[in-house]
């Protein structure tokens, strides 16, 4: 095993991470104890990687960027994991994220629409032994073949909530997607109880686009 695979390379760096997301009001101690293990230097590019448990998103490449922790933090939170919760992530950027739910015990399924960023998150995964089921394509239609879920993250910013990640999703099951414009959003949280949604909204975030049929149209 490479020396960066070792678990004590930035070991107090993590613990520090941790204890100040958990100072911020993050609870769910299976979650911590995730973001305590999951190695995040190996999601970052290697010019970041003496920043890696700063809490800040940082690039990835194609002008994307690994989510800031405490952002994962809230989000992972507000979808409810449990051990063998079958949780959608719409946007795989580096696998940080997915590297996460796994850890939790998930079972995961990722779509990132640029393979650069796809292929080098599966090596990341797959380096760390996460079994992730993943695809290149557009996230903003779901991925119905393996519906429904118990959770959708969707970590990209969309415009509006796309409706096929609301069929997608099981009786008692949770969407967490960004809305708003693209300068500023709002993380909603919805639960889906036969057929009808309740939505809760935590103010404040920032993220990249999400770009797709249901989404922001573009290329970028
Ligand atoms: N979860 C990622 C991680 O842990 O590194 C962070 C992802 S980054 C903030 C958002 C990602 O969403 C980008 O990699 C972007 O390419 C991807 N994305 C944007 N629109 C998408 C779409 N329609 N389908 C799939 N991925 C999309």
């Amino acid at each position: 095993m490479s020396e960066l695979l070792q678990n004590g390379r930035f070991k107090s760096e993590r613990k520090e991470m941790v204890e100040l997301i958990r100072s911020r009001g993050v609870k769910d101690e299976n979650l911590l104890k995730a973001m305590l293990k999951v190695p995040r230097h190996l999601f970052v590019n290697e010019l970041f990687i003496g920043r890696a448990y700063e809490d800040s998103a940082l690039p990835i490449g194609m002008s994307q960027t690994i989510s800031q922790p405490y952002t994962v933090a809230v989000m992972t939170e507000a979808l409810e994991v449990k051990k063998g919760s079958k949780i959608l992530e719409i946007g795989t950027g580096s696998g940080y994220q997915a590297a996460i739910l796994a850890e939790m015990g998930a079972k995961v399924y990722t779509i990132e629409r640029y393979v650069e960023l796809l292929n080098s998150a599966r090596k990341n995964l797959e380096k760390l032994g996460y079994q992730v089921v993943s695809k290149c394509g557009d996230g903003t239609i779901g991925w119905s073949e393996f519906a429904p879920y118990d959770g959708i993250i969707v970590t990209a910013a969309a415009p509006d909530v796309p409706q096929p990640l609301l069929d997608q999703l099981a009786d008692g099951g949770i969407l967490v997607i960004p809305i708003g414009d693209i300068d500023t959003q709002n993380l909603h949280v919805i639960k889906k109880f036969k057929d009808k949604f309740d939505t809760r909204v935590i103010f404040g975030f920032r993220f990249v686009p999400l770009i797709g049929k249901m989404g922001w149209q573009g290329n970028g």
